[in-house]
C-alpha cells in the first residue's frame, strides 16, 4: 500500500491517499489549492473512491475540487454532510455544498483492501479505514491524544464502546490520525480502557 500525506487547511487536517492495485483513495479531503490533484498526477493514479471517516467541515471541505469516484461515509453521517455545519453549531459556517451523490456504508463493509470500523462518539458515523499494517482513524484516535467529544452530536458513552471495539485493532498498526502525530495504534488508546 503506496501512502501520500497531506497536511491541509487551518486545523492542519491530515488527507492522505492511498494506492493498492487498482484501488485509489482519498481519505478526508480538506480545503486546498490543488494538492490533491497535484500528487494525483504526478504519480498517475486514478481516483476510485473518496473516504470520509467522519461529516466534519474540516474533512471534507475538498471533495468538490475532486475527479468523479465513489464518494463513501457511514450511514450515521452522511445525513450530516450536506448540510454539514448544522451539526457542529457552526451554521454560519457557510461552506459550498457537496451535491455528488454518496454511497453510504456500514460497520464491516469492505472498501478495498480496508474493513470499515464503525467508532461512534466524536459523531455518530465517525469510521476508521482498517487494512493489514494500516489504521486510518480520523478523529476517532489520535496519537497520545483523546478525541473530542463536545460537538453537538458527540457521544461519551459510545466513545466508551468504541474504544472497547477498537482493542480488537492490530496494535502494532500505524495509526494515520486526522490530526497531530504518528504512531502505532495502542497509541491512540487510552491506557485506562
Ligand atoms: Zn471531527
Amino acid at each position: 500500500m503506496e501512502i501520500v500525506k497531506l497536511t491541509l487547511g487551518p486545523y492542519a487536517t491530515h488527507t492522505y491517499l492511498v494506492k493498492e492495485d487498482d484501488f485509489c483513495a482519498v481519505i478526508d479531503p480538506e480545503i486546498n489549492d490543488g494538492e490533491i490533484i497535484a500528487v494525483l498526477g504526478q504519480r498517475g493514479w486514478a481516483l476510485t473512491d473518496i473516504l470520509i471517516t467522519h461529516a466534519h467541515f474540516d474533512h471534507v471541505r475538498g471533495v468538490n475540487g475532486l475527479p468523479a469516484a465513489t464518494l463513501r461515509i457511514h450511514e450515521a453521517d452522511a445525513p450530516y454532510l450536506l448540510p454539514r455545519n448544522e451539526e457542529l453549531g457552526m451554521p454560519f459556517l457557510k461552506e459550498e455544498a457537496i451535491t455528488r451523490p454518496v454511497v453510504p456504508f456500514k460497520n464491516g463493509g469492505k472498501i478495498g483492501p480496508f474493513t470499515v470500523l464503525h467508532m461512534p462518539g466524536h459523531s455518530p458515523g465517525s469510521a476508521v479505514f482498517v487494512a493489514p499494517g494500516h489504521v486510518f482513524s480520523g478523529d476517532s484516535m489520535f496519537v497520545h491524544g483523546v478525541p473530542a467529544l463536545d460537538f453537538v452530536l458527540s457521544d461519551r458513552g459510545a466513545y466508551m464502546g468504541s474504544l472497547q471495539a477498537a482493542r480488537a485493532l492490530d496494535q502494532n498498526a500505524r495509526l494515520h490520525a486526522g490530526h497531530g502525530g504518528e504512531g502505532l495504534v495502542r497509541d491512540g488508546i487510552p491506557v485506562w480502557v
